[in-house]
């Protein structure tokens, strides 16, 4: 709740993932937060993610490791499980032999894939177990927790920086691909990626293809319905869907899972992944308002953002 007469402890810009986590974590601190969006959590990118929790293969000390473990225990510590989140065994594999994961001992389940595990042209391949999100579920719990915590959300967007810190005295900048023009970052910059979700012929287990580039096989069951990746097209910002590029997607799915041949599209659509060298995550001054950055998350926003929210609560908090 807001206190009357006044404005919230803290404004969070943006509610995907990023801007929900970070306002639990905010909110469940006890203090008055507001979150203001340009649109609903459902019309987010946030929505369009797979969504596979990890690996991110990040080194020791690296902060994406930190932050993709502090998803991971959020998600799976809990004491019941997550809305829209499950554990799920899948296989992780490559066309070139050797390319085995340089810390596997961090990886859930980790099992080196046997022989006539692979599909036909990969050469290497291990089973994990990791969380996947269907996004719209899980991010439909993500605001019944930040609300039951007392947070509210206001559909309208902030118009700069200057102006959010009009309304707060603490501001969270957590506005995706739209940090460009707000904090005129020219390192944001979107990376174009369709997400086809056709009916579930009976597939229990995820599969994606590595190294991530311009274009790899990967498939999420979520229950009655599976979705399939993927594309990464940088500096494309068209969010038409293209039925040659998802016609070519499905068929990469399909030559790594026949079952998948005949199923039927329930849904395509174009998400904008924002991407940057890295997460900005740091803290600056607006006009006398403090202001923390969290954004920047690229293809990885779903793995890491628990771990974001709970450094950007930190720095807010002081
Ligand atoms: C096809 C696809 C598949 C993906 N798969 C995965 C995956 O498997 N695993 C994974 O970890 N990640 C995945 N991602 C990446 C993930 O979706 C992003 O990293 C993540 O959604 C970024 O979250 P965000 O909250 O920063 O941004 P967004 O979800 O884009 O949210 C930004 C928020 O800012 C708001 N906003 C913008 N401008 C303003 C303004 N002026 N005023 C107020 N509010 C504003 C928007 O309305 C929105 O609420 C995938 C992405 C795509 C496109």
């Amino acid at each position: 709740m807001i206190a009357a007469g006044g404005g919230p402890d803290v404004l969070v810009i943006g509610a995907g993932v990023i801007g929900l986590t970070t306002g639990i974590r905010l909110a469940e601190a006890g203090l008055d937060v507001l979150i203001r969006s340009a649109v609903p959590p459902g019309e987010t990118t946030s929505a369009l993610a797979s969504a596979l929790i990890g690996p991110t293969f990040a080194a020791p000390g690296d902060p994406m490791r930190s932050w993709e473990q502090a998803t991971v225990a959020e998600l799976t510590a809990a004491p019941r499980s997550v809305p829209g989140v499950r554990l799920c065994r899948g296989l992780l594999a490559a066309r070139p032999a050797g390319m085995m994961p340089p810390w596997p001992d961090q990886i859930a389940g980790f099992t080196p894939a046997a022989a006539d595990e692979l599909p036909e042209g990969f050469r290497t391949g291990f089973w994990a177990t990791l969380p996947v999100a269907d996004m719209p579920v899980y991010l439909d719990h993500l605001t019944e927790r930040f609300r039951a915590a007392g947070g509210e959300i206001e559909l309208r967007p902030v118009e700069s920086l200057a102006e959010a810190a009009r309304q707060a005295p603490r501001i969270a900048n957590c506005a995706g691909l739209a940090a460009r023009e707000l904090a005129a970052d020219p390192e944001v910059c979107p990376v174009r990626g369709p997400k086809v979700i056709v009916e579930n012929p009976g597939i229990d287990t995820f599969f994606i293809e590595a190294p991530i580039g311009a274009s790899w096989s990967a498939y999420f069951p979520h229950g009655d319905h599976v979705v399939l990746g993927g594309t990464a097209r940088e500096g494309d910002e068209n969010t038409d869907p293209d039925e040659q590029e998802a016609a070519e997607l499905v068929r990469r799915c399909v030559e790594v899972e026949p079952r998948l041949r005949n199923a039927r599209v329930l849904d395509h659509r174009v998400g904008l992944r924002p991407g940057r060298p890295s997460v900005r995550l740091e803290a600056e001054r607006i006009d006398g308002t403090l202001c923390v950055h969290n954004y920047g998350h690229g293809g990885l926003g779903v793995t890491t953002a628990w771990g974001c929210a709970r450094d950007a609560a930190a720095l807010i908090t002081g």
